[in-house]
């Protein structure tokens, strides 16, 4: 490990200005600790849309990296330590079955109502594009409601995906009702036409392992344990998850909660347990405790080693790339968010 940091620390030295090391607040602390940026995904694409660095080196999972070469220039250059760092939730909606769905809901929900897609940044580029030349925009956790909102002023039906949960709780938050999910496996998403005709917000039936892992017996455990805690939760966590927490937000929430917390005061964080560990070593002077140990496996793949590797040689095999045809709806998608 210690060869590693000395190997990562010697090539970023080298490389200068020339290369920018961006780290999702999920990556182990050992990678956090070699960015040179954290944040959550909204933060990292913004940072990428600006940087310029040559080499843009995104330690995350694959749609990410997918959005910061999208949104950066043509002469610079994306790679991510592990490639196969993916997310299986960007996967529950592919290209196809989104172009499906949308041909569907337009048949359904009849004339006169337009549908307004809205994708979670957690998607893959080709469904991005799709939605971009739909009308509609990406949204990251800490932008979802205005992205609602945004698209409830373009149009009547609004189509999210594929997070279930984030599209719930936030329709939930704004008073968009009701809600009906859609089930990709089933012919017209297993809905009547009644049900897409009175929806307000279409979810997609797809969920992030590591949020829908937590429950709502967890938040009494923990209220039993540290009886003056506070409880804060991922908004990918089931609303009956939600419903018990003291506050919902983003990863960008999560870490300010911890932040703002006093000294002395005990916080219990539904969300992915690396970003909770390292919060709790960094605020030594107040208990920060996971509500559970939920580890996302593919934001485990990229390791110290994989990232000295990559800093050493630049492996082609390891350069994100977009097709020409996708990027353009994509980026449409990806500013629309930027632009609110
Ligand atoms: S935490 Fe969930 S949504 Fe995020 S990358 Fe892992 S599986 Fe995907």
């Amino acid at each position: 490990m210690t060869n590693a940091l000395e190997r990562i620390r010697a090539a970023k030295r080298e490389l200068g200005q020339d290369v920018v090391v961006l780290a999702h607040h999920y990556q182990r602390k050992e990678v956090v600790e070699q960015g040179d940026f954290v944040g959550d995904s909204y933060q990292l694409s913004s940072y990428a849309a600006a940087s310029d660095a040559q080499k843009i080196v995104f330690c995350g999972v694959h749609f990410m990296a997918e959005a910061a070469r999208i949104l950066a220039r043509p002469n610079q250059k994306v790679y991510m330590p592990d490639p196969r760092a993916g997310c299986p939730m960007a996967d529950m909606a592919d290209a196809r079955d989104t172009v499906t769905a949308l041909s569907q809901l337009r048949q359904m929900a009849g004339k006169g109502r337009k549908i307004i897609p809205v994708t979670y940044v957690n998607s893959n580029a080709d469904v991005k594009a799709i939605v971009g030349h739909a009308g509609g925009l990406v949204c990251t956790s800490a932008n979802a409601g205005k992205a609602l909102e945004w698209a409830a002023t373009k149009g009547d039906l609004l189509f999210f995906l594929p997070d279930e949960f984030l599209g719930t709780n936030t329709a939930n938050d704004l008073g968009y009702q009701p809600v009906a999910r859609w089930n990709p496996h089933e012919a017209n998403g297993g809905l009547t036409l009644k049900e897409v005709e009175t929806a307000k917000v279409i979810v997609w039936q797809g969920y992030c392992h590591v949020h829908t892992y937590f429950t709502p017996a967890m938040v009494e455990a923990a209220r039993a344990k540290y009886p003056d805690c506070k409880v804060v939760v991922h908004p990918e966590c089931k609303p009956d998850v939600v419903e018990v927490a003291d506050g919902c937000g983003s990863t960008s929430y999560l870490v300010r909660e911890v932040e703002e917390a006093g000294s002395g005061q005990t916080v219990v964080v539904g969300t992915e347990v690396n970003l909770v560990l390292r919060l709790a070593s960094e605020f030594p002077d107040r208990k920060i405790v996971p509500l559970d140990y939920s580890l996302c496996p593919n934001m485990y793949r990229t390791t110290p080693d994989k990232l000295a590797d990559l800093l050493e040689r630049f492996d082609p095999a390891r350069e994100i790339t977009v097709p020409e045809d996708v990027v353009a709806g994509a980026r449409l998608a990806l500013q629309r968010m930027l632009d609110l």
